[in-house]
């Protein structure tokens, strides 16, 4: 059998060994030193207005911390995306916290306005007003920004943006990552640069910044013995792993083109298949870095579905997977308040994650095209 085509696999650029090697000649092999002072300041050049990065352990660790520096507690409740990862989402809960859970609308595939504003009035109306909204830029696609913004500052509750899966991508020539009162970045395996694991807390307060290092070392009161006030996580970024994200922010634009290519060969391939659409930005004001190229396949129109492509794939072993199960359907979650319709719903049952990586051949893109072409 051919080798495996993975959905989204690690590329390295080349210069990464270069600084992982210079922590060990240094000896900073710690979760701490120069590499990620340097791989902070290279995200704040990148991302621009004026924000402030810390490199953590994993994006999931940065939510949960944009969410004690936001003061959510036990029993508050929380907006959030449904349609994306877990990982969104399962932080709400580490804090005791309620996840309320909020549907797409169909261009963008993220929160809906309409039903985060509907969200919030019936949450206020009974008698708790939700302590955070986090939206998620879903497969790279920046979510409706003004509208999602305005309602945040309207009924004054702060906007978590998850951007895991968003880096490079940017609204209004803006780049994601830079509007929500705190933001959060992945570098897990299968992102568009990773540092094998791990994330970022971005923010355009210096002291949020602080709070989150604090947070993130321990706690540790200003005493000479140990001395702690509150409690601490164990949260940040090895200088090994910042010394592959320094290597990756070389790289970081070309990804993005490449990704973008992705989406351009599938939309090239659908063409003319009536039925089934290739997920692209609704309007020149959105720029999608396409972590993910999907498809959502109507039935009706096409005459096949979705998994009858994810088997085809599979048989010659090429990975695809179904979009992210909405949340408010999770097994884990099915007791928290849900508002909307059937969009996220509608997306899961018709929708499919193709190969997406900024290292496919030529010849494994071949491969893919013979496959699809069986549905052209
Ligand atoms: C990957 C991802 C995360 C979590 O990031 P980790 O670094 O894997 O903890 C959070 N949200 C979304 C939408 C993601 O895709």
């Amino acid at each position: 059998m051919d080798p495996k085509i993975y959905l989204s696999s690690p590329h390295m650029g080349g210069t990464e060994e270069g600084y992982v090697s210079d922590a060990f000649k240094t000896n900073w092999v710690a979760p701490l030193g120069p590499n990620i002072d340097s791989f902070e300041e290279a995200l704040e050049r990148y991302l621009q207005e004026g924000s402030c990065v810390v490199a953590l352990s994993s994006g999931t660790a940065a939510l949960h911390l944009a969410l004690i520096i936001l003061g959510v507690e036990h029993g508050d409740e929380v907006l959030c995306q449904s349609m994306t990862f877990s990982a969104s989402a399962n932080p709400i809960a580490y804090q005791g916290a309620i996840p309320v859970f909020v549907d797409s609308e169909a261009e963008t595939w993220n929160m809906c306005p309409h039903h985060l504003e509907e969200a919030i009035k019936d949450r206020i109306s009974k008698g708790k007003k939700p302590k955070a909204i986090i939206a998620v830029h879903i497969y790279g696609m920046p979510f409706r920004i003004d509208e999602i913004v305005s309602i945040s500052k309207k009924y004054q509750i702060p906007l978590i943006e998850d951007s895991a899966e968003s880096l490079g991508s940017s609204y209004k020539n803006k780049k994601c990552g830079t509007f929500g009162d705190i933001s959060i970045l992945s570098f897990n395996g299968n992102k568009i640069i990773t540092t094998s694991g791990g994330g970022a807390l971005v923010s355009k307060d210096k002291n949020v910044k602080e709070k989150a290092i604090f947070l993130a070392t321990q706690a540790r009161d200003k005493a000479p013995h140990y001395q702690h006030s509150q409690i601490g996580y164990n949260y940040r970024l090895s200088n090994i792993c910042a010394g592959i994200g320094l290597g990756q922010m070389e790289v970081l634009d070309d990804h993005v083109v490449l990704r973008r290519e992705m989406n351009q060969f599938y939309r090239d391939i659908f063409q003319d298949v009536e039925g089934v659409s290739v997920f692209t930005e609704p309007s020149g004001v959105y720029y999608s870095n396409h972590w993910l190229s999907c498809i959502t396949v109507d039935e009706k129109k096409s005459g096949f579905t979705s998994s009858a492509i994810l088997s085809a794939l599979k048989k010659e072993n090429i990975e695809a997977r179904p979009l992210w199960k909405p949340m408010h359907l999770q097994p884990v979650f099915k007791d928290a308040p849900y508002y909307g319709g059937n969009i996220a719903e509608t997306l899961f049952k018709n929708g499919l994650c193709l190969p997406s990586g900024s290292n496919l051949t030529k010849s494994e893109k071949q491969r893919i095209k013979e496959v699809l072409g069986q549905f052209v």
